[in-house]
C-alpha cells in the first residue's frame, strides 16, 4: 500500500481550544478515505489540515507536519501544495460567470494560453466529472443557474482542471438529494483511478457504499482508522461501535 499524506502530531487549536489532538494518519493512494464522526469533532479542520489551508484562518494555530509524497510540505510553495492538494467545500461554490469560464480560471491563471488545449482540457475534465453530457450545449451559461447536483460536479471539475493528485471534498453531498448524491458518488468512485480522495462525511452509509479507508474522529482525536470492512464489521472502540449503530450523531 503506497502512501501519500501523512499527518504527524498534528495538533489544531482554535483561539486556544483543541481542534484537533496529536493526529498521526496516513493516507493510501489512489483509494477513497472517508471521515466521519459527530458533529464538531474535528472533521473539517482535519481536512483543511491535509493541504495546510488551516494556517490561512487567523484564529487557528497549527503545529506538526504533513507530508506529501514523503517530502515535508513546509519545502513547498502554497501554490504548488493547493494545487496538489484541491479542496471543495460542502455548499458548491461555483464563481457567478459561464460554466466556460468557471473551468477556463485556473487554467488560464497557470498558464495555459492556447485556444484550443484550453477547450480540450475543458471538455476532458467536465467528462471526467460527469458532467459535460448535461451543459455541452451550453457552456456559455451562468453556473449558478445549474441544479445544486450539477454545481457541485462543476466545482469538482473545476478542482480538476489545475491537475491534482489528491481531491479533499467536504460533506459533498449534504445539500443535495438521492440522485445528486448517487451521480457525485459514482464519479468519486471512478476518480479513484487517478486521483487520491479524502471525503469527510455526517453519512455513515455514504463511507460503507464509497470508501476503502475509514477514519473514525470523535472530541478532535482520530480514535480509529481502518479499511471500511473492518471498522463496519469490527470496531475497536465502544465510542466507534456507538456511532455507527446510530446510537448518536
Ligand atoms: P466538524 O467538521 O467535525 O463538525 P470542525 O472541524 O468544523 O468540526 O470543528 C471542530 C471544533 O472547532 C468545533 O468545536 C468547532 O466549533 C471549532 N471551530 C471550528 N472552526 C472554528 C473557528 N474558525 N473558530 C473557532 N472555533 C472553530
Ligand atoms: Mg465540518
Amino acid at each position: 500500500m503506497e502512501i501519500i499524506l501523512e499527518l504527524k502530531n498534528v495538533n489544531v487549536s482554535y483561539d486556544g481550544k483543541q481542534a484537533l489532538s496529536n493526529i498521526n494518519m496516513k493516507l493510501p493512494k489512489n483509494k477513497i478515505t472517508c471521515i466521519i464522526g459527530p458533529s464538531g469533532c474535528g472533521k473539517t479542520t482535519l481536512l483543511k489540515s491535509l493541504n495546510r489551508m488551516i494556517e490561512q484562518e487567523i484564529e487557528a494555530s497549527f503545529t506538526g507536519d504533513v507530508l506529501f509524497e514523503g517530502q515535508n510540505t513546509r519545502t513547498m510553495s502554497e501554490e504548488v501544495l493547493r494545487r496538489k492538494i484541491g479542496l471543495v467545500y460542502q455548499t458548491p461554490t461555483p464563481f457567478p460567470f459561464s460554466i466556460y469560464k468557471n473551468m477556463a480560471y485556473a487554467p488560464t491563471y497557470y498558464g495555459v494560453k492556447d485556444k484550443t488545449k484550453l477547450d480540450a482540457l475543458i471538455v476532458e475534465k467536465l467528462k471526467q466529472a460527469n458532467l459535460y453530457e448535461e451543459v455541452k450545449d451550453d457552456l456559455g451559461k451562468n453556473a449558478t443557474k445549474l441544479s445544486g447536483g450539477q454545481q457541485q460536479r462543476l466545482c469538482i471539475a473545476r478542482a480538476l482542471t489545475v491537475d491534482p493528485t489528491v481531491l479533499l471534498l467536504d460533506e459533498p453531498c449534504s445539500s443535495l438529494d438521492v440522485k445528486s448524491t448517487e451521480k457525485i458518488e459514482q464519479l468519486l468512485l471512478g476518480l479513484k483511478e487517478k486521483y487520491t480522495i479524502v471525503v469527510v462525511t455526517h453519512n455513515i452509509f455514504q463511507a460503507k457504499r464509497i470508501s476503502d479507508y475509514t477514519a473514525f474522529m470523535y472530541e478532535a482525536e482520530l480514535l480509529e482508522f481502518a479499511t471500511t470492512d473492518a471498522l463496519f464489521s469490527s470496531p475497536q472502540h465502544k465510542k466507534t461501535q456507538a456511532f455507527i449503530a446510530g446510537l448518536y450523531g
